[in-house]
């Protein structure tokens, strides 16, 4: 791996972590369905809960706004308000819908969380990263490097994931973690608010994703990219002057 920055100067990677620390399978396979399938039971169980009346009423908020889109509004499945059991119902509905749509709403994002920590509390799912990613977290701790997670899944979803991969709990080799309430991945204010918020120059920052469109947000905030390809082999190399790697194996090998 080549780097304009000298390597030493780069003492922070940001990782994202679908496609790029994690088979995009697993979320699509595995998280959602799981998501889906317990929203409902979820909900009724929780009913009545603080936190989760609260998510309930952004989730319609969020609707409202999406109601409001033209090339929403036929989409979009009724939220019907007239008692306790129709305003669950629609919740439930409305949420399946985002996440077939796979659309990255906050407050979906944080019930999805809460589903999955039950799940993974359960046993019923465990985190899965590609298989040099423990040792890269490992080494680059090693070179008192700073390891960062930012990826659209909530920070209580990341932290689950990297808490119960089969290898071992990795969270106490990653230093933060950002969602999307630092801002959207593709635009590059967010990497600016994430710099930020480690008190380090963008200059500094390594970020490693799988999306040309993070890389460039990445790129356009001061940070050093880098484009993981993992696993299409048929996959068209765009043509660009970022660095790519295939394995994690190749970032600061020691
Ligand atoms: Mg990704």
């Amino acid at each position: 791996m080549q780097s304009s920055a000298s390597d030493n100067q780069l003492n922070v990677i940001l990782v994202d972590i679908e496609g790029t620390t994690t088979p995009v399978e697993f979320v699509y396979e595995t998280l959602f369905p799981y998501a889906s399938a317990n929203i409902e039971s979820f909900l009724r169980e929780h009913s009545g809960d603080q936190e989760i009346e609260s998510l309930i009423e952004q989730l319609h908020i969020q609707y409202n706004n999406d109601k409001r889109e033209e090339k929403l509004q036929l989409l979009l499945p009724p939220w019907i308000e007239d008692n306790d059991e129709s305003q669950l119902r629609s919740a439930v509905e409305y949420s399946k819908w985002l996440i077939t749509k796979d659309i990255k709403h906050t407050a979906l994002k944080s019930l999805q969380g809460k589903i999955w920590e039950e799940g993974y509390n359960m046993g019923e799912i465990r985190g899965i990263v590609y298989r040099d990613v423990p040792p890269a977290f490992k080494r680059w701790t090693k070179q008192k490097r700073l390891i960062c997670i930012y990826s659209s899944g909530s920070v209580l979803a990341q932290q689950l994931l990297f808490r119960t991969v089969a290898s071992g709990d990795l969270t106490a080799y990653i230093g933060a973690f950002y969602d999307t309430r630092a801002g959207p991945k593709t635009q590059s204010e967010s990497y600016r608010k994430i710099a930020e918020s480690l008190a380090c120059n963008p200059h500094n920052v390594l970020f490693i994703s799988d999306t040309m469109k993070e890389i460039k947000a990445a790129q356009g905030a001061g940070m050093q990219p880098i484009l993981c390809i993992r696993d299409s082999k048929d996959y068209h190399l765009p043509e660009t002057n970022i660095v790519i790697i295939r394995s994690f194996d190749e970032v600061f090998p020691g």
